[in-house]
């Protein structure tokens, strides 16, 4: 990091900067030049507040020279991050197909949509039990119900299972959960992230509806700061002035935050286009990118479902889509 000061900055405001500095462990290399003087900082720069710099008098500007992003940034994990799920693995090379109803309706509907998914390649399953809904009118999910019908059906089938946290008091309902999922309307509620740093569980991390790669890498690194190293990140689409899809599918995410980051990147080409037949093309384009994986909703009868029905796929069309993804697989971008 770096700060300029303004020309003649104040003797004692200066020492009192030097010395804050110094008691936040960094070493500073100071050089007078003509007209500037500029401190340069070196050490964990990370702690330090840029708004705090700026406010005062005597800076001109400050500059960044390295990500404020630690644990997340593959300059200090060049290695991929390869999680474990119950035997389900994901990064490093390992490409992990998690697919399931966006909701949660029924014991029948659930274990129906599993088995399929299963037999189709899928090694996750997702389920939603608490659902963020625009509407407080629209169905908001079976919940704690909801969560005991996706553990019958990990039991039933020996998928592990996905589902989303939308805050840190559902904690104890996701004992049996083996990958919390943080939705992108929550990927900046800070105090869930934190809470869910004190766990040791996989975390699904969505990008935030209009939030950049740099604070979605931020998001994540609130859950690694915290002690918990295992974070998936998604990308499931950004708002753009486009309205013929849901939202902008942004796949130049996908090897950028590859090259940012050592967590394994996944794609939700559901929610990104919220319409059925662009799922398979973006689906495979995903793939072709290098996405570490792919989350997709998938309904035995879309026509009928209580939430994203548009952008489901059958059981029969995902099972095309896997045959598909297995194809190009060996192509893809690494
Ligand atoms: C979901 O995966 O069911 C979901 C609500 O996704 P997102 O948070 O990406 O909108
Ligand atoms: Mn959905």
């Amino acid at each position: 990091m770096i700060i300029i000061l303004k020309s003649n900055p104040d003797k004692q405001q200066l020492e009192n900067l030097i010395n804050w500095l110094k008691s936040l462990n960094l070493e500073i290399h100071y050089s007078e030049g003509k007209s500037k003087t500029i401190l340069g900082l070196i050490g964990e720069t990370s702690v330090v507040d840029m708004d705090m710099l700026l406010a005062l008098d005597i800076v001109e500007d400050v500059k960044r020279i390295q990500e404020p992003y630690k644990n997340a940034n593959r300059k200090f994990h060049p290695d991929d991050l390869v999680i474990d799920v119950g035997g389900a693995k994901i990064g490093g090379g390992n490409f992990l197909l998690i697919a399931g109803p966006c909701s949660v309706e029924s014991s029948g509907q659930l274990l129906e949509i599993a088995v399929s998914v299963k037999n189709s390649g899928a090694g996750m399953l997702r389920g939603g039990a608490f659902k963020p809904r625009t509407s407080p009118y629209a169905f908001q999910g079976l919940r704690e119900e909801g969560i005991r019908l996706l553990v019958e059906a990990k039991k039933a089938t020996g998928l592990p299972i996905v589902s989303e946290i939308m805050d840190a008091s559902q904690l104890p309902l996701f004992e049996e959960v083996d990958v919390i999922q943080v939705g992108a309307r929550n990927m900046q509620n800070f105090e869930l992230l934190k809470e869910l740093g004190k766990i040791s569980k996989p975390i699904l991390l969505k990008r935030g509806l209009s939030s950049t790669l740099q604070e979605l890498l931020m998001s994540a690194e609130y859950i690694l700061a915290g002690g918990n190293d295992n974070v998936i990140l998604c990308e499931r689409g950004i708002r753009t002035f486009e309205t013929s899809t849901r939202n902008t599918l942004d796949l130049s995410a996908v090897p950028l935050l590859k090259s940012m980051t050592h967590l394994p990147v996944i794609v939700d080409p559901s929610h990104a286009t919220g319409i059925s037949r662009l799922v398979k093309p973006m689906a495979l384009a995903a793939v072709a990118c290098g996405a570490d994986g792919l989350i997709i909703e998938v309904h035995n009868d879309p026509a009928h479902a209580l939430c994203d029905g548009p952008q489901s796929l059958t059981p029969q069309a995902f099972d095309e889509l896997s045959r598909n993804i297995r194809q190009i697989l060996p192509y893809a971008y690494r």
